[in-house]
């Protein structure tokens, strides 16, 4: 089994257990994932970069910010889970329809259109 398959299985039988089906609509669980990701950008909240890069060699520092992320995964899965999204064929997909749209010839080392190649 799969690692993402194994925790799909584990969020619907953590969710299941608690018999939390009921509260899982899917607009709950968006606004979750949303709030999650602010937590996740609450870790990185007026700091500099160069000191996130820093803070990220701290151990407790890094735990938070895996935790925040591991939140965020947590509720997508719920979320795929409730709507019976297979969420690596979707997340496979939409990279591919992404390379069609930001060709890696046309698109390397720019991060939008509008863009100069570094030097060019
Ligand atoms: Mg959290």
């Amino acid at each position: 089994m799969d690692r993402l398959h194994h925790l799909a299985t584990a969020v619907a039988d953590f969710v299941a257990q608690r018999e939390w089906e009921p509260y899982h609509h899917p607009k709950d669980l968006a606004v979750s994932i949303a709030i999650e990701s602010s937590e996740l950008l609450e870790r990185f909240q007026w700091r500099s970069p160069r000191e996130v890069e820093r803070l990220l060699q701290d151990a407790e520092y890094r735990r938070g910010v895996e935790e925040e992320m591991a939140d965020v995964l947590i509720y997508l899965v719920a979320l795929a889970n409730r709507l019976k999204v297979d969420l690596p064929a979707a997340a496979l997909a939409k990279l591919e329809r992404n390379a069609r749209k930001y060709p890696a010839e046309e698109f390397r080392g720019k991060a939008h259109r509008d863009q100069e190649k570094p030097g060019g």
